[in-house]
């Protein structure tokens, strides 16, 4: 055996890999419709890209130091004041390769051999992968829709073991687009102090939030002793659609910052520097940018919403945030399409993409077998071409 056990064991991202499948088919002709990836069509924008061109002609120094430049991280502290009140100091902040690095440098700092990591299902893919890389074992809580596919503070007593090191929350979430409230973030919290454990908390959907009535809130918010033991983990990836530029952060107690410098002078060193001055002008900038993207995708949501919610035998709930509808196909069990018998979420994405040229996320990769991911940040042309598919779908066979 050529490779290592971990090698072999860790799944390909399942949203890249649909990605490039749909790329290739395109390649060959097909004309597939990628409902698959939670990458915005919108540009990055102008005073940001103008900000990468004058660091390539005037600025660029060499490496930086790994954990990035003293403005950005400076910068970054800043926007968590405007935005959450939360104070820090640029010795909290690591400069990363999105937030998927952010990611993997917390949970390489802090999460040892056979420690357990409580992960809600449904839950982003990387998750697992990351903590099975690290050493670690996922212990995986199944939420469910009707409860709003939030995690109590029971849920997490009865999974709660010796070895418990970690809680990980994304919210709003991906794939489901809950967002959590004040109240149910402090029983999270509370159980997290109480156990002495610590938080994850992915915050990359923040801004992507598209109702009045509910506010974004960090777990850090609800007082030092729970902002002591958080790590918060973000990127101006989704927010100013800056997803190919590779720049994330996160926000931690300084002794675990710096055991993720040391983890990430080993991998990559500092974040690509022209990226660095690129989020700089992103986070120093005003929000006019993040406000049009947010009504953009809210108009892209609630197309997409109405009209799966319109189309029998698929059952979906209009999501708060993110950027994601998960959808349950589970109607559609037993029915025979092409040769396959549906019997899970992976046949009819399987389905959509050979016979209707859709490229959906299939939810086994969530922990949602019987779910389809379907992601609003594609272009509008996109979403009324893909639904019409996935209507015709269900017109065709059932
Ligand atoms: N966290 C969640 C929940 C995500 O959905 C994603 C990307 O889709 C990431 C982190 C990674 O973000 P980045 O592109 O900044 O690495």
């Amino acid at each position: 055996m050529i490779l290592s056990e971990r090698a072999t064991q860790v799944r390909t991202s399942a949203s890249l890999k649909v990605t490039a499948k749909a790329e290739k088919m395109n390649m060959s002709g097909y004309n597939v419709i990628n409902l698959g990836t939670g990458e915005v069509d919108i540009k990055t924008p102008a005073h940001i890209t103008a900000a990468a061109v004058d660091a390539i002609e005037h600025n660029l120094p060499k490496y930086t130091a790994v954990e990035g430049i003293a403005e950005l991280r400076e910068a970054v502290c800043k926007k968590m004041y405007a935005d959450r009140g939360l104070v820090y100091e640029p010795e909290n902040v690591v400069i990363t390769n999105g937030a998927k690095q952010a990611l993997m440098n917390t949970i390489f700092s802090v999460v040892g051999q056979s420690d357990e990591v409580i992960i809600s299902a449904p839950y982003w893919q990387s998750y697992v992968e990351i903590v099975l890389l690290a050493g670690g074992v996922p212990v995986i809580v199944y939420t469910r829709g009707e409860h709003g596919y939030k995690i109590t503070a029971e849920e997490l007593e009865k999974v709660y073991t010796d070895k418990t090191k970690a809680i990980i929350i994304n919210s709003p979430n991906n794939p489901t687009g809950a967002l959590c409230t004040e109240k149910e973030l402090q029983a999270i919290a509370d159980f997290a102090v109480e156990k002495d454990l610590i938080v994850i908390s992915d915050e990359v959907y923040d801004k992507m939030i598209y109702s009045q009535k509910v506010k974004f809130l960090s777990i850090a918010s609800l007082g030092e002793e729970i902002k002591k033991r958080t790590v918060i983990v973000n990127s101006p990836s989704k927010t100013y659609s800056m997803t190919p530029w590779r720049i994330g952060y996160s926000i931690a107690d300084k002794n675990i910052s710096k055991a993720m410098t040391r983890i990430q002078s080993h991998c990559t060193s500092n974040v690509n520097v022209v990226s660095q001055y690129a989020a700089l002008a992103a986070l120093k900038g005003n929000d006019e940018c993040i406000d049009r993207l947010v009504n953009e995708l809210k108009r892209r949501r609630d197309y997409m919403s109405q009209r799966i919610s319109d189309i029998p035998y698929l059952r979906s709930i209009r999501p708060v945030g993110g950027l994601y509808i998960l959808v349950n196909v589970s109607r559609l069990y037993g029915q025979e399409v092409s040769g396959i018998t549906i019997k899970s979420g992976k046949d009819v994405a399987q389905i959509l993409l050979s016979n209707y040229n859709v490229a959906v996320v299939s939810g086994d990769v969530f922990g949602c077998e019987d779910y389809i991911r379907l992601s609003f940040a594609a272009s509008m042309e996109s979403i009324i071409v893909g639904v019409n598919r996935i209507e015709k779908f269900i017109k065709q066979n059932f």
